[in-house]
């Protein structure tokens, strides 16, 4: 027999990662019972995670991984799996008492993340979702399978989380405008001149949100927002022109609805990843847990301001608009570059002003790819895009080898 318990149970995709532990962190908070860990190969932290959640399945994606993890937990009543098949038996098999049934967070990092997002909507369970280019790279291929299940993602970016909430004050179809907000990153105000000198060190300091590397990267180049737009455009079914990035330096808005008689809603909270991790997990109620979250003190945030983003100074933003109007696959190519000129940014092998040159680059040799829509050809656009942007990047650098 089961806990009544108010709250599906959870399966967590990435569970090591930056929002995969806070995705724990939640559920240690809430008392959701965890039925699935996943990691790559960090096998000590995982088999921590086994050890305090006493999950059904843990998977690792690499092979070798899974057979120390196998070894290490042989005491448990964890079973073992791997590799992405690992995953996809595990979506298709967890069974749960819970009449809630089980959500799927998926914060696996990159294009990875896209096949478990699809395993998850074949498998009918509830995705919550922060592997943002499982819409980005197959954006398409995700909605049109959620569709057909009847189901709605939860969205697990704070921005994304904040229009899904603001989408409950009004129908679908009286929303005018999304109006987006962005931190403006380490950089904003700053020249094209003054971005030639930044460092890989400034780069990833971000004035309000604690997250990973790459993503902090594309946070500076503005790449992010653009990714962020990408995603409204399909899980709000809107169109590309109308979401409007919005520069909100306080980060105390995480984005605004605007409907047709121009009334602008918007969500406000201490800017904490933790907060829509919680949304996610706790939908359709609003969690009371003590200790998770703070208020927000209006007093002490004063004045909230609002400008226009530079879209000369960091042009990623304007062509994730362009490529999502494109549509196809180009959203895919402009994904794979972007992977792989972070990568050499962080292995510093160029310079933080190159990043938008060899991407925007890539892109505008496979505008093409617009009319390629299925899985295959969305993977074969986006091999064929790394290897370009490496071919580029090997040209004109020092060694780089992703
Ligand atoms: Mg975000």
């Amino acid at each position: 027999m089961y806990q009544t318990n108010s709250y599906p149970d959870l399966i967590i995709l990435g569970s090591t990662g930056s929002v995969g532990t806070q995705a724990a962190d939640v559920a240690r908070g809430h008392g959701i019972p965890v039925r699935g860990v996943t990691a790559h190969r960090d096998v000590a932290a995982i088999e921590a995670q086994i050890r305090e959640f006493h999950p059904d399945f843990a998977v690792m994606t690499d092979e070798a991984a899974a057979a120390d993890l196998k070894a290490r937990v042989a005491d448990t009543g964890t079973k073992v799996l791997a590799g992405f098949e690992g995953i996809r038996e595990m979506l298709g098999t967890v069974k749960t008492e819970n009449p809630m049934g089980v959500t799927v967070e998926n914060s696996i990092l990159g294009e990875a993340g896209l096949a478990p997002t699809l395993y998850t909507l074949e498998a009918g369970h509830r995705l919550a979702l922060a592997n943002k280019e499982s819409l980005v790279v197959g954006g398409e291929l995700v909605m049109a399978l959620c569709h057909a299940a009847g189901r709605e993602i939860l969205p697990v970016d704070s921005e994304h989380c904040a229009i899904f909430q603001c989408m409950r004050a009004g129908r679908p179809e009286e929303v005018r405008k999304i109006w987006l907000t962005a931190s403006g990153g380490p950089f904003y105000s700053y020249t094209k001149e003054q971005l030639t000198a930044v460092t890989k060190a400034q780069t990833l300091a971000h004035p309000t949100w604690k997250m990973g590397a790459k993503i902090t990267v594309d946070s500076a180049t503005l790449m992010n927002k653009g990714f962020e737009v990408i995603e409204a455009v399909h899980l709000f079914g809107v169109k590309p022109q109308d979401v409007q990035v919005v520069v909100h330096r306080e980060s105390m808005i995480h984005s605004m609805v605007e409907y047709n008689d121009y009334s602008i809603i918007a969500q406000m909270s201490v800017p904490d990843m933790r907060h829509c991790v919680q949304y996610a997990l706790t939908h359709p109620c609003r969690s009371t847990a003590e200790g998770v979250m703070k208020p927000l003190d209006l007093f002490e945030v004063g004045k909230l301001t609002f400008a226009r983003p530079d879209t000369e100074t960091f042009p990623l933003l304007r062509l994730a608009v362009d490529c999502i109007t494109l549509g196809g696959a180009v959203p895919a190519v402009l994904n794979a570059a972007n992977e792989v000129v972070v990568a050499a940014f962080l292995q510093e092998k160029i310079r933080f002003c190159e990043i938008a040159e060899y991407v925007t680059r890539v892109v505008e040799d496979m505008k093409g790819v617009s009319n390629w829509h299925s899985y295959d050809s969305i993977m074969e656009a986006d091999g064929l895009a790394r290897q370009s942007a490496r071919a580029l990047i090997g040209h004109n650098e020092r060694g780089f080898t992703p």
